[in-house]
């Protein structure tokens, strides 16, 4: 009986391993793609996070030496301020983020959180520090429960129910028969787009990291969903530093600074206010979303 048992937790183990490790990839998967091989520096002291202040110090980055895709980014995000990231499709808005999880390393320059250059602090500690809420969250197949206190280790019923109300998440969870014991993922109840998103804000708000980096839906929801996540994002980034992966401009007009990044070079930065003001690319990119999202509405009223 031991000889069959002994394997067969182990395999146990190594399962839930491999699944964790899956998932931790998934989630991250449209904004931290393709992990390279990145060794702490020997004796790497863990990130010491005091207010979260970012700084990228004239980034420079490349997949292939042939191809510079951050030509010498300079970024300062004060500690508990937000700034948006804006411009198209290719002018490297996730890199910035893959590069500030460390999941590459910058080919020039230096990315600092509260003045330590992440290259010189333990990965586990940096990315401790970093809540990442991507596109699209991946959920296991196990109860809504699950998923949420996945976010930290040992957390409390009153804990998991205080984020997913922050998440604006806990009505729906009582609405279903089950409650919080509902299964969800591929196996169990199927979840819209913004009641995933929410599950992976209440993970996030549970987790508690001092810095976020969001990585904003490209596809549109519907307008209350969309509220209402824009409302539970607010909610998260209360206190914390964020940097936002932007696609539609309406959801960043508060923010404290938008970044416009053209072909990995910033072109324009400033509030909302002052970039429309500029009459830049910014107001370009805005005067262009404003007439689609005014197509959008005629079609949707027709
Ligand atoms: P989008 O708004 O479409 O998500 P983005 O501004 O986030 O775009 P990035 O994903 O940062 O752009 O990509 C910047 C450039 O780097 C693109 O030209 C892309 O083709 C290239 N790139 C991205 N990932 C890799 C990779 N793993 N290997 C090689 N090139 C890559």
């Amino acid at each position: 009986m031991i000889q069959i048992t002994m394997p067969l937790g182990f395999l146990g183990t190594v399962y839930r391993e491999i699944r964790q490790a899956l998932v931790d990839m998934g989630e991250m998967f449209d904004l931290l793609h393709q992990p390279a091989e990145i060794e702490d520096k020997p004796g790497a002291n863990a990130l010491k996070v005091q207010g979260g202040a970012i700084s990228f110090d004239k980034v420079e980055f490349h997949y292939d030496p042939s191809r510079p895709i951050l030509k010498g980014v300079s970024l300062e995000v004060p500690a508990g301020q937000t700034v948006a990231l804006v411009g198209p499709s290719g002018s490297g808005k996730s890199t910035i983020g893959r590069l500030m999880f460390r999941f590459y390393e910058v080919t020039g320059g230096a990315i600092r959180i509260d003045g330590q250059d992440i290259r010189d602090v333990t990965q586990d500690s940096l990315q401790a520090a970093i809540g990442v809420v991507p596109q699209d969250t991946v959920l296991f197949n196990d109860t809504i429960r699950y998923n949420i206190a996945y976010g930290r280790d040992g957390a409390s019923e009153a804990e998991i129910i205080a984020a997913a109300k922050a998440a604006k998440i806990h009505d729906f969870v009582m609405s279903l028969p089950e409650g919080y014991n509902t299964a969800v993922g591929e196996r169990g109840l199927k979840l819209s787009g913004g009641e995933k998103q929410r599950v992976g804000i209440a993970r996030t708000i549970l987790k508690n990291p001092p810095i976020l980096l969001l990585d904003e839906a490209t596809s549109a929801l519907d307008t209350q969903t969309e509220r209402d996540i824009q409302t539970s994002l607010k909610a998260m980034g209360e206190g914390r530093t964020v940097i936002t992966i932007a696609h539609r401009l309406s959801t960043i007009v508060d923010a404290d600074c938008i970044v416009v990044l053209e072909k990995g070079e910033v072109v324009e930065r400033g509030r909302h206010e002052e970039l429309l003001a500029h009459k830049g690319r910014y107001a370009q990119m805005w005067a262009r979303q404003s007439a689609e999202e005014e197509e959008e509405a005629g079609e949707a009223a027709e």
